[in-house]
């Protein structure tokens, strides 16, 4: 009996991977199409200042109109993306779509503030980024110093001893590095120390375990490594106003999250560009 057991289940099991790959291969089909026809679309989140209030950057932030299915969220469709290689289409359409709202809130005046833009491992770890990074600078006129790439710690962690040219390289023209999701893989302090990175992205889940002891020790821990690195320190994932008092109370130096704004429609850039949270910041550290 449980010789059958066994064979029906691996069957199920069978039956479900086939369901699943059909599922992949369908979406990977759409995303082809979907670049194709336009069905993708950026969002912007801001990040504020925590001594100022003051929106100094934005993430860039892809989103997926599917035609039938709706909005599918990046979280669904970038693993595919990844696995597929159209990940590398994907993002150089980010980096030219994001030049292309840089140009046009040019035209209001408004070139002050850094945009911050998700680099996938593969697109990392792709022979030729630098110069493809350089070409875009070069083309599409977006100054390097408003540019941070979001790096993930996995991706310039794995082989760590060869990325360090590769990040070099890219800081030479100008731009900031980010480690993006810190603290979710593993960092060699001594390599975080050597990487030309500007900047230290706390993980989201860590701000959500906020409310237990161990959580505020990781969140502390990380904000206390930027300083010592002489990183900037940023938190991501900010919902509630106790989570802003602490953070603001320890200084980490950038915060972003839903409790300041969700991301936004290019066209409601403007507006997010000219609000200044610091009311809301005094408002949570005097509480
Ligand atoms: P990420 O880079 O860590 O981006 C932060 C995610 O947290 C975003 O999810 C953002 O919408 C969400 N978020 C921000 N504030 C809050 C908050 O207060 N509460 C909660 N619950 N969530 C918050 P999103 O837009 O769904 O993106 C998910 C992931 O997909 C990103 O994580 C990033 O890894 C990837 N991704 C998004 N856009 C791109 C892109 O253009 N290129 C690449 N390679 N990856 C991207
Ligand atoms: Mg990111
Ligand atoms: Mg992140
Ligand atoms: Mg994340």
């Amino acid at each position: 009996a449980a010789k059958a057991d066994g064979r029906a289940c691996f069957r199920f099991y069978n039956e479900a991977m086939n369901a699943r790959s059909v599922e992949q291969l369908k979406l990977e089909e759409d995303l082809r199409e979907a670049m194709r026809e336009g069905q993708l679309e950026l969002r912007y989140q801001p990040q504020v200042d925590t001594t100022t209030g003051r929106v100094v950057s934005l993430e860039a932030l892809v989103r997926w109109k599917h035609p039938v299915r709706g909005l599918i969220s990046p979280g669904d469709f970038i693993p595919v993306a990844e696995r597929t290689g159209q990940i590398i289409e994907l993002g150089e359409w980010v980096l030219s779509e994001v030049a292309r709202h840089c140009t046009f809130w040019e035209t209001l005046g408004l070139d002050d503030f850094r945009v911050c833009v998700n680099i996938s491992p593969l697109q990392f770890n792709q022979p030729d980024l630098v110069e493809r990074v350089r070409y875009f600078l070069e083309h599409s006129g977006l100054r390097p110093s408003r540019l941070e790439l979001e790096l993930t710690e996995s991706a310039i962690m794995t082989d760590a001893k060869t990325n360090i040219d590769k990040l070099r390289q890219l800081n030479e023209l100008g731009l900031d590095l980010a480690v993006d999701d810190f603290g979710t893989g593993y960092s060699s302090l001594s390599y975080l120390k050597r990487f030309p990175i500007r900047t230290l992205k706390i993980d989201q889940s860590f701000v959500a375990d906020m409310s237990s002891h161990d959580g505020v020790a990781i969140v502390d821990a990380i904000i206390v490594l930027a300083k010592t690195l002489n990183l900037r320190s940023i938190a991501e994932g900010i919902e509630t106003r106790d989570q802003l008092r602490h953070l603001a109370a320890q200084h980490c130096d950038l915060l972003q999250g839903f409790f300041f704004a969700r991301p936004l429609y290019p066209e409601d850039v403007p507006d997010a560009l000219r609000h200044v949270y610091a009311q809301d910041i005094a408002d949570a550290l005097r509480d």
